[in-house]
């Protein structure tokens, strides 16, 4: 068999992971579904941990150029005051980076012309399944991922809320901020373009979406919070408003089945609580690259890859599980405060990306 590669899914996992094998010469093939990449999206915020990973395949520097660093950030009340103040010069002083928010089109921007420049085959509007002929299958086909129930009989599991998203002009901001009320949350961040990104979340019924009336609910929900909600929701138009219910993958018993190696969301959506999804995608794609390199098969790569992702990434989408019951709380919310504050007193957590044999390798 030759070694060919084929990803099934051109989404940031998928894209990373393309132009990461193609760096051993491997022919690389990705499918995906879309026939042309979003051109509007929200921001994604890059850890220091995947802009390493970013660093590995030469697009770490157009991501920090492009995006926008975020220098300060602070979880508040909904009247303003401050439950914790994030120390981003503790991130800065233990990883030499900051977090940089990036639109997903901008990213994927940046991916996809990376991905060409390496020379991977790159098939737009174009399903494909894991019994394709290959050496290697990277599933890289999202939450909903059609591999892994093929595979696992697993399928998406509604996390019992729902996200709001959208981006608002001529806002230029550099801080953070997440305001937590009683069992619902708002948050902006910046973007690059001079625009703020904004997020809400609530716990909602399943598909309980109601088309051009979604601005009334986020005002009925979160009218008479203070700025930075405020300031948003006054500039908010109803087109421009994204809502999706959010789904998470149940544990997995592997990341790996045969020839077949699952990647991000296919392998471990998260709720979008620490915003970690795409780093994590990003992280596994440059790391199953590595250990496919380095290992003397590509099934013990496999094993490798499979052993070095899945702890890692299961705790996270624990604790992410486990900081959206935080901020469904409704009573006691100053006991829930404490806690907040307690958790971030360390700076804002950023666990080790890449492992180092696989950095040195890629
Ligand atoms: C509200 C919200 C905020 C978030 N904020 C952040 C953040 O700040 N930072 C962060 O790191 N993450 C964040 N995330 C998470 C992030 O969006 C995801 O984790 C990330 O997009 C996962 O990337 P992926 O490549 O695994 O999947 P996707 O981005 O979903 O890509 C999957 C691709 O596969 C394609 N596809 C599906 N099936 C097939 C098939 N059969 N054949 C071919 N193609 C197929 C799809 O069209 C898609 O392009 C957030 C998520 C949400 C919901």
């Amino acid at each position: 068999m030759t070694r060919h590669a084929v990803i099934i899914g051109g989404g940031i996992g998928g894209l990373t992971a393309a132009i990461a094998l193609r760096g051993d010469g491997r022919r690389v093939t990705v499918h995906e579904r879309d026939a042309a990449p979003p051109v509007t999206g929200t921001a994604l915020g890059m850890w220091p941990s995947a802009l390493r990973a970013l660093d590995t395949i030469g697009v770490g520097d157009e991501v920090r150029a492009v995006g926008r660093p975020q220098r300060a950030g602070a979880f508040l009340r909904p009247d303003g005051s401050r439950i914790v103040t994030l120390d981003m010069d503790r991130l800065r002083r233990r990883t030499g980076d900051d977090v940089h928010l990036i639109s997903r089109p901008a990213l994927l921007g940046i991916l996809h012309r990376a991905a060409a420049r390496a020379g991977a085959e790159l098939r737009a509007g174009e399903t494909a399944d894991a019994d394709v002929d290959a050496e290697l299958v990277v599933a890289a086909d999202g939450v909903f991922s059609r591999t892994r129930e093929k595979i696992f009989g697993v399928s998406a599991r509604f996390s019992g809320g729902t996200a709001w998203r959208g981006v608002v002009d001529d806002r230029p901001t550099d801080t953070f901020a997440e305001v937590w009320g009683r069992g619902i949350k708002f948050g902006v961040t910046p973007q690059e373009g001079g625009r703020t990104n904004w997020f809400a979340t609530a716990p909602a019924p399943e598909r309980s979406f109601s088309p051009g009336r979604e601005v009334a609910a986020l005002r009925r929900l979160f009218g008479g919070w203070a700025d930075p909600v405020r300031g948003v929701l006054e500039a908010l138009d109803e087109r421009t408003v994204l809502r999706h219910d959010v789904y998470v993958t149940p544990p997995l018993p592997s990341f790996v089945h045969g020839r077949v190696a699952l990647i991000g969301d296919a392998a471990h959506a998260m709720t979008p609580d620490l915003g970690r999804g795409a780093c994590e995608a990003i992280i596994d794609a440059v790391t199953l690259a590595a250990c496919v390199r380095t290992h003397p098969t590509i099934q013990t790569g496999l094993t490798g890859y499979d052993r070095e992702r899945r702890p890692i990434t299961q705790r996270l989408a624990r604790v992410a599980g486990l900081a959206a019951r935080m901020t469904r709380v409704r009573h006691a919310l100053p006991v829930r405060d404490q806690l907040l504050r307690a958790s971030l007193l360390a700076g804002p957590p950023d666990p080790a990306g890449v492992h180092s044999s696989s950095t040195s390798a890629a």
